[in-house]
């Protein structure tokens, strides 16, 4: 693929790009039709090409975590299918002839189904369009991405998979939590609170999980989260292990409450959170006290500069 980014203003300190792939669109005699002046950095960026769907991640909420490629999809599509956890501000980042397309699918609520979603893709792809397929977090990470990428396959559909940053690492680390960390834990499990029927998976072996990783995510887990804290405790994680649940992670809605495994259930009754959230079960979610980097911002200090009680990482290397 041969993309020319052109400036069209250099003066030494500010060069003004002009966004995306002239050389393409000249060669192909398409019109340019993105309008923006923030421009993307020159590189050789793809061209999103008629008749082929991309399907990407948009991130956990906060547009600025939409990944470099995704800004590019967003900039040629002509029809973008986004699901109910896309912040519409991403959207706005579409060019202004774009269809946008609500894929909506949210738990408990009436939505698209799945097999028509994927085919709703493969028409728009069939019709000649250039297609976006706009998922929350990464496409692949408990999002269907696979199935959807899958059926375009099967019809014929040249697809790209773009990832983007999952609500179970990225979210987290904006309630500052790392998913790993060194002192803690050296695997991390990422769990679905409900499967296809919308139950507690029953196909998960609770103990061996429980034993088996120190640190566990667990997504769609708030409908649930009764069966799924009974099954920890049951298999033998203990009542006073700390547990932090991220709603509207990363948006300026964000939430996080700070709990343990034998008072989450009560402490969410009290609480006013609501899906969607991400629960953090495990030791790093003491590592808040000294990484609460947006209550910092706010002002506040760091409740505990050694939650660990581990001394200094940097000195002890
Ligand atoms: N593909 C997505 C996950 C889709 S499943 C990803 O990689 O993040 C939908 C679930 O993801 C939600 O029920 C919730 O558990 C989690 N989730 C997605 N965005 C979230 C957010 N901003 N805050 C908290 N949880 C989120």
């Amino acid at each position: 693929m041969n993309a020319t980014i052109g400036i069209i203003s250099v003066d030494a300190n500010h060069p003004i790009y002009v966004a995306g792939l002239l050389g393409n669109f000249r060669a192909l005699g398409h019109k340019i039709r993105m309008t923006d002046t923030n421009p993307l950095p020159p590189n050789d960026w793809p061209e999103l090409q008629a008749g082929w769907v991309w399907l990407c991640g948009a991130g956990p909420g906060d547009p600025g975590l939409i990944t470099l490629h995704a800004l590019n999809a967003l900039r040629q599509a002509d029809a973008i299918v986004y699901d109910a956890l896309v912040d519409s501000r991403i959207l706005e980042w579409a060019h202004d002839d774009a269809d946008l397309i609500y894929a909506g699918k949210r738990g408990g609520k009436p939505s698209a189904k799945q097999r028509d979603i994927s085919l709703q893709l493969v028409e728009l792809a069939k019709a000649g369009k250039r297609v976006l397929r706009l998922k929350g977090g990464d496409p692949f990470v408990f999002g269907r991405g696979g199935e959807e990428a899958q059926t375009l396959v099967q019809h014929g559909v040249p697809i790209r998979i773009i990832p983007g940053i999952s609500a179970g690492i990225g979210g987290l680390a904006y309630a500052g939590i790392p998913v790993t960390h060194r002192d803690v834990n050296q695997s991390v499990t990422f769990i679905t609170g409900h499967d296809q029927s919308g139950e507690t998976p029953n196909t998960l072996n609770w103990r061996a999980i429980s034993q088996g990783s120190q640190v566990l995510v667990i997504y769609m887990g708030m409908k649930h989260i009764t069966p799924i804290t009974d099954a920890l405790l049951k298999a033998g994680r203990p009542k006073d292990e700390p547990v932090a649940v991220v709603t509207d992670a990363t948006t300026p809605n964000q939430k996080v409450l700070e709990s343990t495994l034998g008072s989450l259930v009560t402490d969410l009754e009290k609480s006013d959170m609501s899906p969607p959230a991400i629960i953090c079960v495990g030791r790093s979610v003491e590592m808040r006290q000294v990484l609460d980097w947006q209550s910092m911002i706010a002002g506040a200090k760091p409740r505990n500069l050694d939650p660990l009680g581990r001394g200094k990482p940097a000195d002890a290397s």
